[in-house]
Parts: structure tokens; C-alpha cells; sequence
């Protein structure tokens, strides 16, 4: 522990934010690069704890303390070392994690958290600068082929262990470039894609082969992939969204929110679509749903000029700080305000859609909304059902609405219906979290394909576990 009187002498500080006023005008990141110092100050924070609490709290057991000491000694090439001994993209993680790591740590009780986030993203960046951060090329092969289906991070972590492990490894990717929805999801604003494209050269020169704009089970067949290859991880994803089951679903301006994220990515980067444009440029919009996925809807919107933004929640208003419902170190249920939120737009909170409002040629004019109240377990806490108020009905006028309910489950169609891959009772891929193996012998599954909508982290870490899986099966 380098600091052993940090915590007293630090408060927890993140680096400055470009002006809401300059950011929506771009779509580039906007957070500050800090200054070593004060990534030293706040590594200096850590209390480096009997039990760290933080490295539970992170799906990847991330070594926390020990990067923080490296970080608080200025050993940045230890740091990188220690970080990338357990996760394969610090800066991906470092720039778009929920860092569930936080709201484990021990200062949580009475203070605020470590920034470990911030820490860890530019421990990456300053390795990738100084030069200690370099392509790894196996020193031996063990002659076994992999093929891994999807380039999402699961997909990109997989890949990336089994080449260290000597195996050979190709990645197919239907869309055309690798990443995922770190690519087509996840905007720029948040994640450059710049980032994505300088560690896939880097696994390229590792030896990784990527092969894009090939739909596996379509473009390439299950039985090539079954003839071709000694191991087949499916890294698919979890593409299919919810739906909205009220009247006038079908109006014209209504969408799913990928639909408009995915187009808005491909605009950016140049790479042409041949859907129809969906901009909100002078647009009324509405956003339905609460989580990651609705809030870059709010931030692609704002920077395309939109003239009011709404999101809508059903469930109610949560509170600013922890309370008795989510004592420290569970992961507590609280307001988010994203960098989005910042940016501007209204919240209605408790309120369900009833349904889409229309002028006569079938365009959205807005969406009718009830006020719902509800109720909480009395032992948990949690809420648990709720019931519509009488007369509380009420329309939101707009032009245009996104649906960011979540994604039920992996495409079955094609490839996991032609390798009769079993499902779950979700519609996910069969496939336990020790073995990460299917039904067929040689096919493993992980990521969001596997274990359902998800997160980063978690893709990640399923990757790396599917890794030793699979180089368990082949050696
Ligand atoms: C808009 C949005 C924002 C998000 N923001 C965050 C965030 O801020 N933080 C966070 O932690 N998580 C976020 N998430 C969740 C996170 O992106 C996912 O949990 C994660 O990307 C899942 O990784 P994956 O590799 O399992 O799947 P994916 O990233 O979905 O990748 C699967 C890949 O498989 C490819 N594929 C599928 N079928 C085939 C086939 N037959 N042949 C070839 N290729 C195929 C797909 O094209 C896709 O590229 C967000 C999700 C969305 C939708
Ligand atoms: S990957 Fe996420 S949970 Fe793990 S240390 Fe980094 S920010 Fe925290």
C-alpha cells in the first residue's frame, strides 16, 4: 500500500468534461485527459483492505489494489502488466463499465469510492502512449483451428486467449468491422472507434485472423464450420429486442432504438447503410426505456439537433445517494445521470405506454401515457408490482419515438438453428458457466449469446472462461 493516510488526504476526483454546449456539437469523447498527479492522488486513495471488496465486485477480479499501488508509485508498466493479466481490453472497460468495482469499494461506507475506472482506462492509454503496451505474437502453435462467431467483445476475448494459448484462430463478423455492439451500439461519444480498431490490429498482427461481412450459417455454412475447424465458440450475441405490445405500434416514426444506433455508428464512420435516414434534427423524441441503450439514444438525438427529448420509465424516480434498501457493498439501485442525461432531457418517471398516437396517414404525432403507482415488498424493499391511477392518462406530442426495452435473446434462425443448438428457458444458448460447452461436442457458447443481455465486463470475462475451456478440450 503506497499511501497509507491517501484517503484522508484525497477526495475522490474525476477529470474535467468538455462543456455541454461544445460536446453535442461533435460526436467525439469529451472527458479530459487528467494529469499523472491526479491519477497519482487518487490511486493514493485506495486503502488497499484485508478483503477487497472491489476485486469481488468486478466480474473479471480485476487486481485493484495492486494496480493502484503500481499507479501510486508512478510504476505504470507494472500497472498495464497487472491489469492485462486479467482483462484483455482495460480500455474498452475503462471508458464504458457501470464499474460495479466501485460500489463495492470500502471507502463507499462513509465516503466516496476509489475512481478505479478512470484509473484503469488510463493505465491503457499511457501504456499504449509510452510504448510498454505491445502486440503479443505466440511463441508456439499447437496446430488446432478455433473459429469464433461474433467480434463483440465475448467473441474478441475468446479469440484473444486462444491465440496466446497457440491455437489458430479466425473470427467471423457478419457486420463489416469488428467490435460488436461496441461498434454498432455504443457511440462514438463514449468509445472512438479509433480505440476498437487499435487493439483489432493489434490481434491481427498476434496472428488473429478476422473475417467480416461473413454471416455465419448464410455466407459460410455450419458445415464447412464443423469441417474447417477443431473448436467453435459462438459469441453471437443477443440481438433479438423487446417489443411493444400496444395500438398503432406500426405508426411511421416509431423504431427500435438499434435501429437508429446502428445507423447513426455506420454515418459517422462512412460506411453506407441503405435503410431509410432516421434523424431527429428539429424533431420531437421520445425514448422508452431506462438503461444504457436509451441513453445514447438521448445523446445521438441531442447532438443531431433534436428540439425535445423525452425518456420514459415505468418504474419510479430512484434516490441520489444509498439508503436502508441497498446498504454498502451491494450494488446499489440508484439515479443514474449519464453523460447524456447531462446533455438534456425530460424524465417522466412511473408512467406506462398505452399506445401511439396518429394523423390520418399513419405518422406518429405522440404517445399516450398513464401514471402508474408502485409497491415495494415489505421485507425486500424491492418494488414488485404496480397498478395504472384512474384518469391519469395523458400524451406526449412527438415525431419520432425509440424502443430501448432490451433484447430478449441470440438470433435463433440460421446458424444456432442449423447446428440444433438447445436453448434455455430465456431462448439463450444452452451452455453452463463452468464448461461454457453446448449440446454439441465441439461448440462452446459465452457472452451476451450465452448468458442473456448483459454487460462488457461480463462479455469479457466470459470470454477468457470459454478460452480455458475450449484449450481444455483441444490439449
Ligand atoms: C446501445 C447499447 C449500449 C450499451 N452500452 C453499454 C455500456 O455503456 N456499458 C456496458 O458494459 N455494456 C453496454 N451495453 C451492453 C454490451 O454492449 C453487451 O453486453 C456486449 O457487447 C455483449 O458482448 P457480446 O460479445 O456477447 O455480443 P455483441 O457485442 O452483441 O457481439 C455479437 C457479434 O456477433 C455477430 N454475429 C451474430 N451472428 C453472427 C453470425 N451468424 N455470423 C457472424 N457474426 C455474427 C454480431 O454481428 C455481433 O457483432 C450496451 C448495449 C447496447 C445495445
Ligand atoms: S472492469 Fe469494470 S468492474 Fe472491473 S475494475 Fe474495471 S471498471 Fe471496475
Amino acid at each position: 500500500m503506497g499511501k497509507p493516510d491517501g484517503f484522508l488526504l484525497y477526495d475522490r476526483e474525476l477529470p474535467a468534461k468538455e462543456k455541454v454546449a461544445e460536446r453535442i456539437t461533435n460526436y467525439k469523447e469529451f472527458i479530459r485527459r487528467p494529469s499523472e498527479e491526479l491519477l497519482n492522488h487518487q490511486a493514493a486513495r485506495c486503502m488497499d483492505c484485508g478483503i477487497p471488496f472491489c476485486q469481488n465486485g468486478c466480474p473479471l477480479g480485476n487486481v485493484i489494489p495492486e494496480f493502484n499501488d503500481a499507479v501510486y508509485q508512478k510504476h505504470w508498466e507494472k500497472a498495464y502488466t497487472i491489469l492485462m493479466s486479467t482483462n484483455n481490453f482495460p480500455e474498452f472497460t475503462g471508458r464504458v463499465c457501470p464499474a460495479p468495482c466501485e460500489s463495492a469499494c470500502v471507502l463507499g461506507i462513509n465516503s466516496r469510492p476509489v475512481t478505479i475506472e478512470e484509473i484503469e482506462k488510463n493505465i491503457a492509454e499511457i501504456a499504449f502512449e509510452k510504448g510498454f503496451a505491445k502486440p503479443q505474437i505466440p511463441e508456439f502453435r499447437t496446430g488446432k483451428k478455433v473459429a469464433v462467431v461474433g467480434s463483440g467483445p465475448a467473441g474478441m476475448a475468446a479469440a484473444y486467449q486462444l491465440n496466446q494459448m497457440g491455437h489458430e484462430v479466425t473470427v467471423f463478423e457478419k457486420d463489416p468491422e469488428i467490435g460488436g455492439l461496441l461498434r454498432f451500439g455504443i457511440p462514438d461519444f463514449k468509445l472512438d472507434k479509433k480505440i476498437i480498431e487499435r487493439r483489432v490490429r493489434w490481434m491481427a498482427e498476434e496472428g488473429i485472423e478476422f473475417r467480416t461481412s461473413v454471416n455465419v450459417g448464410e455466407d459460410y455454412s455450419s458445415d464447412d464450420l464443423n469441417r474447417n475447424f477443431d473448436a467453435i465458440v459462438l459469441a453471437m450475441g443477443s440481438t433479438v429486442p423487446k417489443d411493444l405490445r400496444v395500438y398503432n405500434r406500426e405508426a411511421r416514426g416509431v423504431y427500435f432504438a438499434m435501429d437508429y444506433l446502428r445507423q447513426s455508428n455506420k454515418r459517422i464512420s462512412g460506411i453506407p447503410y441503405t435503410e431509410e435516414d432516421i434523424l431527429t434534427h428539429g424533431k420531437k423524441v421520445v425514448v422508452i426505456g431506462g438503461g444504457d441503450t436509451a441513453s445514447d439514444c438521448i445523446g445521438t438525438a441531442n447532438r443531431q439537433g433534436a428540439k425535445e427529448i423525452y425518456q420514459i420509465y415505468y418504474k419510479p424516480e430512484q434516490p441520489a445517494e444509498r439508503d436502508e434498501t441497498m446498504p454498502w457493498p451491494t450494488v446499489p439501485m440508484l439515479l443514474q445521470v449519464t453523460s447524456s442525461h447531462e446533455e438534456g432531457c425530460v424524465r417522466k418517471w412511473a408512467v406506462n405506454s398505452k399506445g401511439f398516437e396518429t394523423d390520418k396517414n399513419g405518422n406518429l404525432t405522440g404517445l399516450k401515457l398513464v401514471e402508474v403507482e408502485w409497491h415495494r415488498d415489505p421485507v425486500t424493499r424491492q418494488f414488485v408490482n404496480y397498478n395504472e391511477k384512474p384518469g391519469s392518462e395523458f400524451v406526449i406530442e412527438c415525431d419520432i419515438a425509440f424502443i430501448a426495452l432490451g433484447y430478449k435473446h441470440v438470433e435463433h434462425q440460421g446458424l444456432v438453428e442449423q447446428l440444433d443448438i438447445h436453448l434455455d428457458t430465456k431462448g439463450n444458448l444452452m451452455g453452463d458457466d463452468v464448461e461454457f460447452r453446448t449440446n454439441q461436442q465441439k461448440v462452446f457458447a459465452c457472452g451476451d449469446a450465452r448468458k442473456g443481455q448483459s454487460l462488457v465486463v461480463w462479455a469479457i470475462a466470459e470470454g477468457r472462461k470459454c478460452a480455458e475451456k475450449v484449450d481444455e478440450f483441444l490439449t
